[in-house]
């Protein structure tokens, strides 16, 4: 039966459950005016909550006289642009994922509480008194460091800057305001919006572009009126980040705003810190270390305007911008844009598609792109833009393998290795290891009885934390103390086998003990202000044998590293997710990219215990893009990615057997619907138990995409009808990232 035309209300609701909800308008309320992408607050079973009115439908499916009306509308207009809600729709049938889930995702916590999408009324901005300029030129403060920078930036900005702006700049920033403001030094005042901060005079002069920099300016600069993507692939220090800044100020320029997603925001501060020094005005800055509040206002900013860039991590592909110009993906390579849990979207695809929507292109920068990135260049979907040289005419480190075969190892160091870094610190040079795991060992030994640390929630080994004297496991976090004696025969000689950051630390501190080292993981920066503390010290030159896990691969450049060492290449050359050489390269080059200048080429040596094997090989002897092609090549043989589309259903239970069940039945099911689509599975999970779950998969494999969507489109709905069982858990996962 159907009713006026448009006065239905579809809207996504905050549940698991894939589809939509009609209600009626709000009683007494004419729903003419209504948008698309305005929040409403519903009746849901016994609950009210908030939602996301997604269409005005002509008719339901339903008995309209069953209908309940919407309770209230939340928002005047729409919260989300059209490009944004085009690109959740198409996401929500690309990933299969239900509206609600999808639609939570791109909104800031509190909006998905029902607060109101209204800035707080313009942020007073602190400026410089003419007191303050003058103690500033009489170089007072010279003892109160955090006070100096902040007068020190606040003189680059006479239209003055926020509190949150400033924040970055010190530690207790608002402390510090207090104090110069109580000095009368700085004051606060409401914004100036009649005249927004002007690009007129960047504080800080570009250089001069070098010729590669000037041709991957231009043509970008040249499609900024419709959809292209560009792969921006320059090695570590060729100056891709110099092209950023460029574009966005050309973008700017043009009244329009830019978008920049990184990969983890704390780890990429240096990008962030040129934005601001190029850049006045407000930048504002979307991750996960923000709370609530200061998230929802950076959105607002940016889909007010006011932000002229937005920068973000993953989930910062869905921020509204009021008028986008530019999208950019940096190091697109990074898994940390595909996200691993609930929804799995891609930020890097998500962000083409969106680009795509709205006309205008998209810049995806790396040193080591993506192999899917490098085969759609192939394929001319994407322009390349080369940076083929660092900035400067320097070298790329040179990469040398070291057979550690037969070789005996200090602590997981070989002689050859001790010697070369023996000569490096010799000459004042900086060292860098890098070791790929945390904590002192990756398992405890019995000597008596060959008991091993293993985890009782999963297949994994606890690994030794000396420090924290626990035995603690990476994969479910449980942990205990460490055993002083063999639960299984009693005895007390228990051996920690094999190396992590931590040992490899006090190795260091006997091999060198004048040496001062800097030790950077997840357990050592704990403390809020330790990782900038640490950076500073390598900076300054005051550490020189620095190790780490990946969180020294991203984003610091360290000039006076001329040696790196790769403790252990091992565990990416046989890992079981087909993708693992190519983490591994990837990883190599990133940590290789850290070191060196002009001047003071790097060396990197590479230890491993499989010294011939082809891809590394290659990756040393040839670089990045031949080891590329021949991973590539390996993948078009087994028509693995991107050869072909995957998907994988996941199955989680408290029993195997559960596990396996569910999936035989679901392949079953899918096999009638297969044409085009491979059925792989089910199989275990590589690592089967985790958290004391046991874990199976069933994997999809097509060249064409269109018959997976198909497939998928069918079967999910009859999963979704099915039943549900208690202590399963499903979850579908396209273009898997990782196999686990
Ligand atoms: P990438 O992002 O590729 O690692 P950057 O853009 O950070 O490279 O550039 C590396 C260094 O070279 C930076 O210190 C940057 O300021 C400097 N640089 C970049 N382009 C130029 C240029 N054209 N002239 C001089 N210095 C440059
Ligand atoms: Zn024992
Ligand atoms: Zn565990």
């Amino acid at each position: 039966m159907a009713t006026v035309s448009g006065s239905i209300l579809r809207v996504a609701v905050p549940s698991p459950l894939d589809k939509t909800f009609d209600y009626l308008p709000p009683v007494g309320s004419d729903p003419a005016p209504l948008q698309p992408g305005v929040r409403l607050r519903v009746p849901f079973g016994r609950r009210h909550v908030v939602g996301f009115l997604l269409e005005l439908a002509p008719d339901t499916a339903l008995d309209p006289a069953l209908l309940r009306p919407a309770l209230k509308v939340l928002d005047t207009e729409p919260l989300l642009p059209a490009d944004v809600l085009a690109l959740l729709r198409w996401a929500q049938h690309y990933y299969h994922h239900p509206p609600g889930e999808v639609f939570a995702t791109a909104l800031p916590v509190l909006l998905r509480q029902g607060e109101a999408a209204t800035l707080p009324e313009l942020l007073p901005r602190w400026r410089l008194t003419a007191a303050g300029e003058t103690a500033l030129a009489a170089a007072a403060l010279r003892r109160a460091p955090a006070q100096r920078a902040l007068l020190d930036h606040l003189a680059q900005f006479p239209a003055g800057a926020t509190a949150a702006e400033l924040r970055g700049l010190t530690r207790n920033s608002s402390t510090v305001l207090r104090a110069l403001q109580a000095k009368g030094w700085i004051v606060a005042a409401a914004p100036d919006l009649a005249a927004p901060d002007t690009i007129a005079l960047p504080p800080v002069p570009p250089p001069p572009l070098n010729p590669a920099q000037a041709a991957a300016v231009a043509a970008v600069s040249a499609a900024l009126d419709r959809f292209q993507v560009f792969l921006l692939d320059g090695v570590t220090g060729s100056g891709k980040t110099e092209v950023y800044l460029r574009l966005i100020e050309a973008v700017l320029a043009r009244g329009q705003q830019a978008l920049v997603l990184t990969p983890e925001i704390g780890l990429t501060p240096q990008l962030l810190a040129r934005c601001r020094e190029r850049f006045p005005g407000p930048l504002a800055v979307l991750h996960s270390g923000l709370s609530d509040r200061e998230r929802l206002t950076a959105w607002l900013l940016g889909r007010a305007g006011q932000a002229r860039i937005v920068a973000g991590t993953r989930s910062a592909v869905f921020a509204p911008l009021q008028a986008p110009g530019l999208l950019i993906v940096d190091e697109e390579h990074d898994t940390s844009y595909k996200q691993q849990d609930g929804f799995r979207y891609h930020a890097r695809d998500l962000a083409i598609m969106r680009a795509r929507y709205l006309g205008i292109p998209v810049l995806l920068g790396s040193a080591t792109p993506a192999l899917e990135s490098l085969y759609n260049a192939q394929r001319g979907r994407y322009q390349t833009l080369c940076l083929p040289e660092r900035v400067g005419g320097g070298r790329e480190p040179a990469i040398e393998i070291l057979d550690v075969r037969r070789q005996p190892l200090t602590e997981g160091l070989s002689a050859p290795l001790l010697a070369r870094m023996r000569a490096h610190l010799a000459r004042d040079e900086q060292v860098l290891l890098f070791l790929n795991r945390r904590g002192f060992s990756p398992v405890l030994l019995c000597h008596e009885c060959g008991w091993l640390s293993l985890c009782q929630n999963c297949d994994a080994r606890m690994t030794l934390h000396l420090r924290a004297r626990r035995l603690i496991c990476h994969h479910c976090g449980d942990s205990r103390p460490v055993d002083q004696i063999c639960p299984s025969c009693g005895s007390v000689d228990l051996r920690p086998i094999g190396q992590g950051t931590e040992r490899l630390d006090a190795a260091l501190r006997g091999a060198f003990p004048d040496i001062d080292r800097a030790r950077m993981d997840r357990d050592s920066t704990r403390r809020r202000g330790s990782l900038e503390t640490l950076l500073a010290d390598i900076h300054t030159g005051g550490r020189r044998l620095l190790l780490g896990t990946q969180m020294l691969a991203k984003g610091h450049h360290f000039p006076e590293v001329t040696l790196v060492g790769i403790i252990d290449a091992d565990q990416g050359l046989y890992g079981v997710d087909f993708r693992a050489s190519e983490r591994m390269a990837q990883l190599i080059l990133q940590v290789a990219g850290r070191a060196g200048r002009a001047e003071k080429p790097g060396t990197v040596l590479i230890q491993t215990h499989h010294p011939d094997h082809p891809l590394l090989r290659v990756l040393a002897t040839q670089g990045y893009p031949a080891f590329a092609a021949a991973a590539l090549a390996e993948r078009q043989l087994t028509m693995l990615p991107p050869f072909a589309h995957q998907a994988l259903l996941r199955a989680e239970a408290s029993d195997a057997q559960q596990a396996h069940a569910f999936l035989d039945t679901a392949r079953a099911l899918a096999e009638p619907h297969a044409s085009g689509v491979e059925l792989l599975g089910p199989a275990p999970a590589p690592m089967e138990r985790r958290a004391g779950r046991y874990r199976a998969h069933l994997v999809l494999l097509a060249e064409q995409r269109p018959d997976l969507h198909r497939l998928l489109h069918i079967w999910l709905a009859q999963l979704r009808a099915a039943p549900r069982q208690a202590h399963l858990r499903w979850s579908l996962d396209v273009d898997p990232a990782e196999l686990y």
